[in-house]
Formats: C-alpha cells, sequence, structure tokens
C-alpha cells in the first residue's frame, strides 16, 4: 500500500495585472503548505475572462514569481486551454439535471436580490446561460485550516448559480473546481476573499463526484490605514528588485516568528520552509502589512 499521496498545491492567477502583495501572500503561502510537506506546487493562468484580462500580465507575473524563488512543478496550465474539460464537466451535469439552461437576465433577477431560485426570463437568449440547481435548504459546511469550521446556505445565499455565461465565458467557480480535480490539488491555500466561494465548490464537486480537498484561507491584506487592498489595485505594487524584503514582510502577515536574516532568496525560503507553521496564521479576515514584524512605514512592500 502506498503512503498518503503527497500533498499538492497550487496558485492561480488571473492575468489581470502585475502580482500585488495579496497574491504573492497566496503564492507564498501555498508554497510553503505544499513544499513543506514534500509536495508538488503547480501554477495555473486562470486566463477565461478576456475583457478583464492585460496582455502580457500572465509573463509578468510568472517572472515575479520566479524572482521570488518560488519555484513550480511541470508546466504551467492556462485555462484557456482547457475548454473542452470545462464543457464535458457541464454535459454531464446537463444530462444529469443538476444543470439547466437560463435565460434570466440580471434585471429579470433584480427583485431577488440577483439570487436565482426559479426562471423569471420574460424572453428567450439564442445562447441561454448553464446554471447549478442548487437544492432547497442547501447548507454546505466545511473545516478551514486557518478561518475553522465556515458554513454557508447556498440555496439562500447565492442560489442557483451561473457555471456558464450567456456570453459564453466559463465561470469561475466551474473552471477552478474541474481543474483542482483533474491537476489531482490536494490543498488549496489561497486568500479569505474565496471564503464565500468555497461552498459553491464543494457542492460542485459533489454533483460531479469529485474529490474536496483541503482548505485553507489567508488573511487579506490591509494597507497601514487599514484599507482593504482590492484584487486588481496595483496599490501595493511589489518590489521584485526587492525580494527578501518583500518575502519578509509577507511572512510577517503569515503570523510567523521572525527568521534570522537571510542572504538570498534561496536561504529565506529555506528557513522558512523549516519554520511554517500553519496554525500561527491569523484566523482573522484580514491582516496588515503594518503588523508585520519587520514593516516600516514604507508602502511599498
Ligand atoms: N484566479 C483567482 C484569483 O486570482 C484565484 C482562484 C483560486 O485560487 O481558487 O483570485
Amino acid at each position: 500500500m502506498p503512503a498518503t499521496p503527497a500533498a499538492r498545491g497550487r496558485f492561480a492567477p488571473s492575468p489581470t495585472g502585475p502580482l500585488h502583495a495579496g497574491s504573492l501572500l497566496a503564492a507564498l503561502g501555498s508554497w510553503l503548505v505544499a513544499r513543506q510537506s514534500g509536495g508538488q506546487w503547480l501554477i495555473r493562468i486562470e486566463d477565461i475572462d478576456p475583457p478583464r484580462q492585460r496582455p502580457g500580465a500572465a509573463a509578468d507575473q510568472l517572472r515575479t514569481l520566479a524572482r521570488f524563488g518560488l519555484d513550480h512543478d511541470g508546466a504551467v496550465e492556462y485555462q484557456s486551454r482547457r475548454g473542452a474539460l470545462y464543457q464535458a464537466a457541464i454535459d454531464r451535469l446537463l444530462a444529469a439535471g443538476t444543470a439547466f439552461p437560463c435565460h434570466c437576465s440580471r434585471s429579470d433577477l433584480a427583485a431577488s436580490g440577483g439570487i436565482h431560485r426559479r426562471c423569471m426570463a420574460r424572453s428567450e437568449r439564442p445562447d441561454p446561460a448553464i446554471r447549478l440547481r442548487v437544492p432547497e435548504r442547501c447548507t454546505i459546511g466545511f473545516g478551514d485550516a486557518i478561518c475553522g469550521t465556515i458554513r454557508q446556505r447556498v440555496d439562500v445565499d447565492v442560489g442557483d448559480f451561473v457555471l456558464r455565461r450567456a456570453d459564453g465565458l466559463w465561470a469561475y467557480q466551474l473552471a477552478v473546481v474541474v481543474d483542482d480535480a483533474e491537476q489531482g490539488i490536494s490543498e488549496v491555500v489561497r486568500g479569505a476573499d474565496l471564503l464565500d466561494s468555497t461552498p459553491r465548490q464543494i457542492l460542485l464537486q459533489r454533483a460531479l463526484g469529485l474529490p474536496t480537498p483541503r482548505y485553507a484561507h489567508l488573511p487579506l491584506l490591509r494597507d497601514a490605514d487599514g484599507h482593504k487592498l482590492s484584487k486588481s489595485s496595483a496599490a501595493l505594487p511589489v518590489d521584485a528588485d526587492r525580494p527578501l524584503d518583500a518575502l519578509a514582510r509577507l511572512w510577517g502577515c503569515l503570523g510567523q516568528r521572525p527568521l534570522p536574516p537571510a542572504r538570498s532568496v534561496g536561504q529565506f525560503l529555506e528557513l522558512s520552509l523549516d519554520q511554517f507553521r500553519l496554525e500561527r496564521v491569523p484566523a482573522s479576515p484580514f491582516t496588515s502589512l503594518a503588523a508585520a514584524h519587520n514593516a516600516d512605514s514604507a508602502s511599498a512592500v
């Protein structure tokens, strides 16, 4: 009998611009969790939303990760090349009656606060969206390695959610579930902004008969003034020319104890692999860069 299979983690940036501190925190956290257990760490570029993407952003993000010494296994995957997998998943759900075509527009659902429980479409679209049917009284709970027990009433809080949009684009929820399973991801470590997506993803995994990975949602970064850093915000770009400083600050944001001074990125990462403790990561939804043990008043990481 083989021992427990090694952990496999991933970092899945959307190529909307340069990596900011919040994305790098997710990259570092997921890298540490995977590598500390001797597991693999994959990179997947989530480029399924062309209007939000910027040319050259993916290459720039990959360069930044390399500057930070966050080495990955295997070839980088691009969601834009994986449409056949997403279509196959939709076909299975449609055949099972778990997913359905939906002609409702935003304005059709305005009266219910955008939450879909039954079709209210006043006109038919040539290409309807595809939604997952969420059963009545559907509570999904899971144990997050950082945030503890999380529960969501998916029917009430989310409703029947979109898997393929009416404009033909794949929804993030579908692509992430199909890919995490297809790539054998066992550890999903990402920002707490995605905490409320996780119950939907677990529901979808169950509908497709896929395993549920372990989840750990990292606190979101706030700037020194306590403002949340938005995902696409360039407010706090990472200084890729000073990766050691940035790594030390991110390490502090992960609630970890100060490391001895490192001479190189490689040495820092080696020390960090030895010292990282997931249980020290703050469970609060926000962490401040100002709280980092060696943060100064500078606003750039
Ligand atoms: N692509 C998503 C983002 O950049 C992350 C998805 C995930 O980690 O599940 O926020």
